[in-house]
């Protein structure tokens, strides 16, 4: 007998009907005589209108009461879900985070899971017992409710597999699989049959969407075997593990690609050993992610720098650096917004020289200028304009072969 963990997204369970679904789908599960834990989202959009709501409130809600709003999405799941399966004779309990004992550093909008106690659900899973837990929420050790993130119960799904040591973790979704590309905006975008944990985490960080990218993180350190696949059809989706399996003969597996990023860049900047960190560090402090970064330096002896960041955050960040302004010790604040990242993924990257080569080459012979560019040893990102980002993504997509034949 395995255990076996299962997650679902907020669509799958966006309906009373969905959910009924959902619980044909867990029942079939423990007919093959597993154990299942099962980690649901939030009911379809309900996320995104709890937010709506604390913004009707207040243009910046506390963060802590922000938790304690968006942590309710979940509870209402697993209830609901429990009812369904028990409705079908099943015994099946509810948990919510901290129930299930998912405790995390003390930061809230964005959690990380520091350890979970299992006691309690190992506990029910050995009196035969389907436990359901409440996705995206855990609870520092001071007891305050925190969340993982937006798309974090992935996390807790993969972190609970990893914990109770699970044969499987089952991320069940309104998508088939992982794309080549995303096949909303790509019509020749294939399913993958398998991919390596570090491409996942590559393309779960450039925008995928599909995976959270910190549940990709867990998967790999706990080399737990992890698939993605569809709530509504039942057929092989895409699984992730230690190594690519199959199709291992391409250099690039997928094009990420995202937009709403803003380049920030910093002018005459004091060319010390230490304003770098000073600026970064600043930025940090005040919880802004910086992605890309380009340095150079002046004839005159001081320094420019560029960086990306999402456009969410740039009204913040230049605030943070104005603010700054006098220890940070700069001339002038350029912003350029309506920018998006380009990218190719792959691990065949590490040994086939001339990748990043005919990435530019193909942008150049779409017209399409590169503003900064990133690289790490499987994967090239591009900015570019957000008004160039599809016709990009095509063009990759075709010069790398990535579609059916
Ligand atoms: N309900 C949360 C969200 O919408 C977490 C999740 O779905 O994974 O982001
Ligand atoms: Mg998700």
């Amino acid at each position: 007998m395995g255990l076996i963990v299962q997650k679902f997204g907020g669509t799958s369970v966006g309906s009373v009907e969905r959910i009924l679904n959902v619980a044909a789908c867990v029942k079939e599960e423990t007919e093959k005589g597993n154990n299942v834990v099962v980690v649901v989202s939030a009911m379809g959009k309900s996320t995104d209108q709890l937010v709506g709501l604390a913004k009707e409130i207040s243009s910046q809600p506390s963060k802590r009461e922000m938790d304690m709003l968006l942590s309710t999405g979940e509870q209402v799941t697993i209830a609901l879900l429990s009812m369904a399966l028990n409705q079908q004779g099943l015994d099946a309990v509810s948990y919510t985070g901290w129930q299930a004992g998912i405790v995390t550093e003390p930061i809230h909008g964005n959690a990380r899971i520091t350890k979970i106690n299992t006691e309690a659900l190992q506990s029910q899973l050995s009196n035969g017992k389907i436990v359901i837990v409440a996705g995206f929420q855990g609870i520092t050790e001071d007891g305050e409710i925190t969340t993982l993130g937006r798309g974090g119960s992935d996390t807790t799904a993969v972190a609970l597999a990893a914990a109770l040591k699970a044969d499987k973790c089952d991320i069940y979704t309104d998508v088939t699989g992982v794309f080549t590309t995303d096949p909303r905006y790509v019509k020749e975008a294939r399913k993958l049959l398998s991919v390596s944990y570090d491409e996942m985490l590559e393309l779960a960080n450039l925008g995928a969407g599909v995976l959270h990218p910190r549940a990709v993180e867990f998967a790999k350190n706990y080399q737990v075997r992890l698939e993605v696949r569809s709530s509504m059809e039942k057929i092989a989706g895409t699984v992730i593990e230690g190594e690519a399996t199959m199709e291992q003969n391409l250099v690039v597996r997928g094009v990420a690609f995202e937009d709403e990023i803003t380049k920030v860049t910093v002018l005459g900047l004091t060319n010390s050993l230490t304003s770098l960190s000073t600026i970064f560090t600043t930025l940090a402090q005040n919880q802004i992610n910086v992605d890309i970064i380009i340095q150079s330096t002046t004839e005159a002896g001081t320094a420019n720098l560029s960086f990306s960041i999402h456009t969410d955050n740039w009204l913040e960040a230049l605030s943070v650096l104005e603010n700054n302004k006098p220890v940070l010790g700069y001339e002038q604040l350029d912003a350029e917004n309506k920018l998006a990242k380009v990218s190719i993924v792959g691990s065949g990257m590490i040994s086939n020289p001339g990748v990043a080569a005919k990435m530019f080459e193909v942008l150049a012979s779409n017209n399409i200028p590169i503003k900064m560019v990133s690289t790490s040893e499987i994967k090239v990102s591009v900015v570019i304009e957000e008004k160039n980002m599809l016709k990009a993504v095509e063009a990759l997509h075709k010069a790398f072969e990535l579609g059916d034949n």
